[in-house]
């Protein structure tokens, strides 16, 4: 789960990251003036929307004073960020700025390590300094037990090149850093600008932070962090009954038993559908091993009531969980769904295999289901699947 920066800015704060005097968050330009008139200094308005650059597009503004940070918002709020539109800006007081540095740390899954990744060169796009200057970002490895305390902090600092005269200070703050990652089960937190202002204090001035969403069991103060108003609603129904489902853009409905079968799922369906004007998978869904008759009609529950359905593609192999218990489940979310009044009413194509696969075929011949036909191999079912899809 990526935060919003004023959320990576309460979450620094917590941990004694130096992030400047307060911060008031704005949904409309009169806030964002009462929030000016309330600092009583020049404040920056900045657009709160998760991608960066917002200060190229013309989402970060200086404002001397209330009427001007109304202005500013109005500037800012509605505008188009790549594709994210504005709904709120921060209002904070502006910072004096001596230098821009760069800062973060990441999990680095190529390594199996974590990366701190630092440069006295910030403020500019750190993808492009990684490519036109890679000397002027020094890479980093945090081994996992060791962490990070005042002494590898200094290391990195050093490597950095930030100057003499913060390099303790910037060491300090990057240890306060590493505790937010490692308390927060992060797996980004960066810092760019990380700024040296005229009193040679440094202040994190934007913050992007990445939680680790396997985490969040033992972090419940977390939950609070998701923006719900931003969520895709079908896939904020499915996290509320824990399935693995993301929403796609196309007109098949899948729903499989294993990540990896579900993903060959996704290819195979887009392979089909290309020869018929280009259908694709309308989501992934993984029911998991194991999945009972709940977790099925949840499954088609979420995808029956996705406007852009057209056919349902429910691809199973039995492992564990036979073919059997699988077809009993579906039979059962049949019923499930038809007492909660969600008639199924648009075509389920089924392919069991793998063990007792014989076994469920039957049961789901002997049960008749409306709509529901059954396909044994993947690529026709997956062809039939997207017919259906079209008709
Ligand atoms: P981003 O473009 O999405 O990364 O947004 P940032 O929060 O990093 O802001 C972009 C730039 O605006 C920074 O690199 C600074 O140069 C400038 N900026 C942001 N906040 C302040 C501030 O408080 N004072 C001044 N003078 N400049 C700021
Ligand atoms: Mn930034």
């Amino acid at each position: 789960m990526d935060l919003y920066e004023y959320q990576a800015k309460d979450l620094f704060a917590r941990h004694g990251v130096p992030v400047g005097p307060g911060q008031r968050i704005a949904d409309d330009a009169d806030a964002a003036a009462a929030a000016a008139a309330e600092f009583g200094v020049p404040v920056v308005v900045k657009a709160q929307v998760k991608t960066g650059g917002r200060g190229k597009a013309g989402g970060v503004k200086l404002a001397d004073d209330p009427a001007d940070a109304r202005t500013k918002a109005e500037a800012i709020l509605g505008l188009d960020i790549k594709g994210h539109i504005v709904r709120r800006v921060l209002v904070t007081p502006a910072s004096d700025i001596a230098e821009e540095y760069y800062f973060s740390f990441l999990l680095d899954r190529a390594n199996r390590t974590f990366l701190a990744m630092a440069s006295a060169e910030g403020g500019m796009d750190i993808e492009q300094l990684a490519v036109e200057r890679p000397d002027a970002l020094a890479r980093v490895a945090v081994d996992a037990l060791a962490g990070v305390d005042l002494v590898k902090a200094r290391e990195i600092v050093a490597a950095a090149r930030f100057p003499e005269a913060v390099a303790e200070k910037a060491a300090e703050v990057v240890v306060k850093l590493w505790e937010t990652f490692v308390s927060e089960d992060a797996t980004l937190v960066e810092v760019n600008p990380l700024v040296r202002d005229p009193r040679d204090a440094i202040v994190a001035l934007d913050g992007k932070v990445t939680l680790d969403e396997n985490a969040s069991f033992r972090h419940p103060g977390h939950a609070e962090l998701v923006d719900i108003a931003a969520e895709d609603p079908l896939e904020a129904a499915a996290k509320a009954k824990d399935l693995n489902y993301v929403k796609l853009d196309g007109q098949v409905g899948i729903i499989g038993n294993g990540a990896g079968l579900v993903m060959s799922t996704l290819d195979v369906v887009a392979y089909a559908g290309e020869e018929f004007g280009g259908m694709r998978p309308a989501n992934f869904l993984d029911i998991g091993g194991g999945a009972s008759a709940e977790v099925m009609a949840n499954g088609l529950e979420i995808i029956l009531s996705d406007p852009d359905v057209r056919s349902v593609f429910v691809n199973v192999f039995g492992g564990i969980t036979a073919c059997d218990a699988v077809a009993n489940g579906i039979v059962q979310a049949f019923q499930l769904l038809d007492s909660r009044g969600d008639t199924v009413s648009k075509p389920i194509v089924v392919r069991l295999d793998g063990n007792n696969a014989a076994e469920g075929r039957g049961i789901l011949t002997d049960a008749g289901l409306p709509g529901l036909s059954q396909v044994d191999t993947m690529d026709a079912a997956a062809r039939r699947a997207v017919e259906l899809a079209v008709t």
